[in-house]
């Protein structure tokens, strides 16, 4: 899971992963938040309407939902549970409240949190990056504190001030995480058991 205050660098670091890396996938969430220009129907995000958000809410389509800078966000569970029956990487890009959620269903799950260098900075990128208004640019600075303030509830940080670096860190993380006891035993379960290795040591 990687989480981040709007304007750290998540969909950019994330999206540079995922061109060097095909054995990972990303979870593409449900939003009620209007399109982008340039954002395109299943590719960013599944845009719904708050009705139809709360359809796929009640019916149990969400592994974990969250309201943000006041939309409705999801992540769909049907592609999260075929990638894990899969034994394929997948990640999310969500909020605090959302990881929480994850955490409860996945204990084993790995948190990323992504820093800006400086609160001065996120609000450059974010006006630099030109596709919100003024009155939202403002609304997710003013949420970026409270965002942050979930820090340490993730194992790992990246300080996104230079692009190259953070990305190195970031695969080096998924490297990690790749070679966790529980991964490998998942990935392997075929050598682990010839071993002899049994899980009930744990
Ligand atoms: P960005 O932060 O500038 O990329 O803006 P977005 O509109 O893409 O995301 C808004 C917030 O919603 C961010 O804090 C995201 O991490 C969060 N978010 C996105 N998708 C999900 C999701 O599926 N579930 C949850 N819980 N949060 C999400
Ligand atoms: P998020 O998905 O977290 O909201 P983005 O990936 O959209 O953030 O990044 C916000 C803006 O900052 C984008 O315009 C992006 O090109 C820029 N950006 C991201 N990382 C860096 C960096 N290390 N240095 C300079 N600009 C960056
Ligand atoms: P944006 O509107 O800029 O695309 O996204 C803003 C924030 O929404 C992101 O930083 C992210 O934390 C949150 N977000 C996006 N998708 C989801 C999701 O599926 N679930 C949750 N809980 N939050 C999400």
């Amino acid at each position: 899971m990687i989480i981040a205050p709007s304007g750290a660098g998540k969909s950019s670091l994330v999206n540079a992963l995922l061109a060097q890396d095909n054995n990972i996938s990303l979870s593409i969430s449900c939003t009620t938040r209007d399109p982008r220009p340039g954002e395109q129907e299943g590719r960013e995000y599944y845009f719904t309407t708050k009705q139809d958000f709360l359809q796929l809410r009640e019916s149990g389509q969400l592994l974990e939902w969250a309201e943000v800078h006041g939309n409705f966000y999801g992540t769909p569970r049907p592609p999260i549970e075929k990638a894990i029956a899969q034994g394929k990487d997948i990640l999310l890009e969500i909020d605090w409240q959302g990881a929480r959620q994850v955490r409860q269903h996945f204990p084993g799950v790995t948190g990323i949190f992504i820093l800006p260098p400086s609160i001065e900075v996120l609000e450059t990128r974010l006006t630099q990056r030109g596709q919100d208004s003024a009155s939202v640019i403002t609304r997710r600075i003013l949420a970026a504190g409270s965002e942050i303030a979930h820090a340490p509830e993730c194992e790992y940080v990246i300080i996104n001030e230079d692009f190259a670096t953070a990305l190195n860190e970031l695969q080096k993380i998924v490297a990690a995480a790749r070679l966790r006891y529980q991964s490998q035993a998942a990935r392997h379960a075929q050598l682990f058991s010839q071993l002899g290795i049994s899980d009930s040591v744990r």
